[in-house]
């Protein structure tokens, strides 16, 4: 549809990077992705491939999104899969694996693809589609041609009826209405591409065109957005000294409860909550999310784990350094908003001692190492069951608590002089600009050392590679911090069940490890009726008010139902032992102090 296309025409200009004809020209794969009947989440693709000179042609789909490590087998939303020649002829094809398509394409020069993609999972790295928008998460969208991720492709989209916008990081197409070209097929899938009537806006900080595009509706203030959007860009920005981007695009999905973010090489997919705007805690969490997925385009989309790239888009792709892609962006997320005037330092400190009570709290955090949940995140971090808590960490917030022990020990070890963007800085400059590869595990603690002067190995030992409980006294001291904790002095029993209330029953949903619950025998899934025979309203928090009115050390029967069978359970109650975490500064901190702590919270 002509109008529709004009309306946006004067941005595509604004947004161009000569391209010229040529490259559309040699581009030997061109999609396009129509919308028949988005009302019922489908998107139509057609692949053109032009130059043909196989006999078979295979054609895959990804079977994960890159920065979502998780198999989410994309395939299984393909159908009516079907291939024809110039003439319209049908060719015969087979699907060989669960995201393989052999065509027998008989060398024909000219192969059209047709396929379906269903999209209905409301996620930042799935597709959405429905009458109001399509978010199209490429990589569940576009098929490859087998071992040919490097060809270059265009893209057309035909938005539906009513929708006027396409908003993408993609370099448009000169003179082709909602044309784009990918130069190989990690920057197809990289991405992310939203067509709708979304609100857009732009900024420009840092040198860069930014264009925020709003989906979805909300009680967002624009001029307050653009103005503290750039705040962070360049907080961001000044870390590294410089912004590899001409223009960045953010894509945000506002639902009732929306959240969550996934990066990209020049754009960004952000959930947030429609009227969460104009709420404080809100609102800083939104900027903190924008400051996340911005950091990124640093933090692993360019100085990357070796492992993540070039990317293997047919299966797992195993790094042990996760809790720096992640955990590192995770600190920084909120340290972005500190320093960008949003949060006052006590506010920051607060955020900090949360994510530390967070990780005390979690018996995982004890069993399994930072690397180690990096290395398993395919198949933990993504796949939590009702024991996790007690098996494993999640590698942002271990990884947080490792970029702060860091941060503060290269502080101190150089008189306040360096830190640790010194060590992301000097990591992009090394391994991304200047060999053009990703950096090992021993690189980067090479470079923090080079940085330091002084060893790491004791650190990695404890933090990275092992299990130890960081110590936070000493971390904090040299900053002039410490902590207290405020449950020091509570002296209540627990449990140690956690329970939700469902069709008016208590039922059991975990059981932390080592407490009463644990010992003594309580399942998930028991349903709980009284404690030493008082019956229990299927209230939240009545289990647990009921138990630590109890005497620490007291026995007390649990009377449940497992299975549809009756059970007491003898179960001897201790002292809770979970900890709130407070970051305090010591009474007249030395001028060294005040000299990291200065720098640290940027004062
Ligand atoms: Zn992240």
């Amino acid at each position: 549809m002509k109008q529709i296309f004009t309306i946006r025409y004067h941005l595509l200009i604004l947004f161009m990077t000569v391209l010229t004809s040529s490259a559309f020209a040699q581009s030997a794969i061109h999609f396009e992705v129509s919308f028949t009947e988005p009302q019922a989440h489908y998107a139509d693709v057609q692949m053109q491939i032009s130059g043909n000179n196989q006999e078979v042609l295979e054609v895959k789909m990804p079977v994960w999104a890159p920065g979502s490590y998780l198999v989410r087998e994309f395939a299984k939303n393909v159908e009516a899969f079907s291939a024809t020649d110039a003439k319209g002829n049908q060719l015969g094809f087979q699907k060989t694996t669960k995201n393989t398509w052999r065509i027998q394409a008989a060398k024909k020069d000219k192969i059209t693809i047709n396929y379906r993609v269903y999209g209905f999972e409301i996620s930042v790295r799935t597709s959405f589609i429905d009458a109001s928008h399509a978010f199209l998460s490429p990589t569940g969208i576009f098929m490859y041609p087998a071992g040919q991720v490097q060809k270059s492709s265009t893209v057309t989209i035909k938005p539906f009826q009513g929708w006027n916008q396409v908003s993408t990081g993609l370099e448009p197409v000169m003179g082709k209405a909602f044309t784009y070209f990918a130069s190989n097929f990690d920057v197809l899938y990289d991405s992310p591409i939203e067509v709708g009537t979304q609100d857009v806006f732009e900024f420009t900080a840092a040198g860069v065109r930014h264009e925020v595009a709003m989906y979805g509706g909300g009680n967002y203030d624009k001029e307050r957005l653009k103005a503290d959007m750039a705040k962070i860009v360049e907080e961001t920005t000044a870390v590294f000294g410089e912004n590899p981007n001409k223009h960045y695009v953010f894509i945000v999905h506002n639902y009732a409860n929306g959240g969550g973010g996934l990066e990209h090489l020049n754009s960004t997919v952000l959930g947030a909550s429609r009227n969460g705007y104009s709420n404080p805690n809100t609102y800083e969490g939104f900027l903190s999310l924008v400051a996340h997925e911005y950091f990124h385009l640093w933090n692993v989309k360019r100085m990357r784990p070796i492992a993540l790239g070039p990317f293997n888009y047919d299966e797992e792709n195993y790094t042990t350094n996760l809790w720096i892609a992640e955990g590192y962006t995770a600190y920084y997320d909120n340290l972005f908003v500190r320093r960008s005037g949003f949060t006052s330092p006590d506010r920051y400190l607060d955020i900090l001692s949360s994510g530390m009570s967070l990780v005390a709290n979690q018996p995982g955090s004890l069993v399994q190492s930072a690397s180690e949940a990096s290395f398993d995140a395919w198949i933990k971090q993504y796949r939590p069951n009702e024991n996790s808590r007690n098996s494993s960490i999640s590698y942002y917030d271990k990884g947080a608590i490792i970029a702060m022990l860091m941060d503060l020990e290269l502080l101190k070890a150089t008189g306040g002089k360096k830190g640790l963007d010194d060590v992301m800085k000097a990591v992009y400059d090394e391994y991304y600009k200047k060999l053009g590869r990703g950096y090992t595990d021993a690189e980067f603690k090479a470079m923090a050392e080079k940085i330091a002067g002084k060893s790491f190995d004791q650190f990695y030992k404890d933090y990275v590679d092992g299990v130890k409980a960081p110590d936070y006294t000493q971390y904090l001291s040299y900053a002039g911090y410490t902590i207290s904790d405020d449950f020091a002095q509570r002296n209540e029993s627990y449990l140690g069940a956690t329970t939700v209330v469902r069709d008016g029953r208590i039922l059991v949903t975990s059981v932390l490890r080592d407490s009463p619950a644990w010992k003594f025998g309580i399942n998930v899934n028991d349903e709980i009726k009284s404690v030493d025979g008082q019956k229990l309203d299927p209230t939240p928090r009545e289990l647990d008010r009921l138990i630590a009115s109890k005497p620490i050390g007291s026995t007390v029967q649990v009377d449940i139902i497992r299975d549809g069978l009756a059970k007491n359970l003898q179960v001897t109650l201790s002292r809770n032992p979970a900890v709130k975490y407070r970051i305090v500064s010591v009474e007249n901190p030395s001028a060294e102090q005040l000299a990291v702590r200065k720098k640290w919270l940027k004062l």
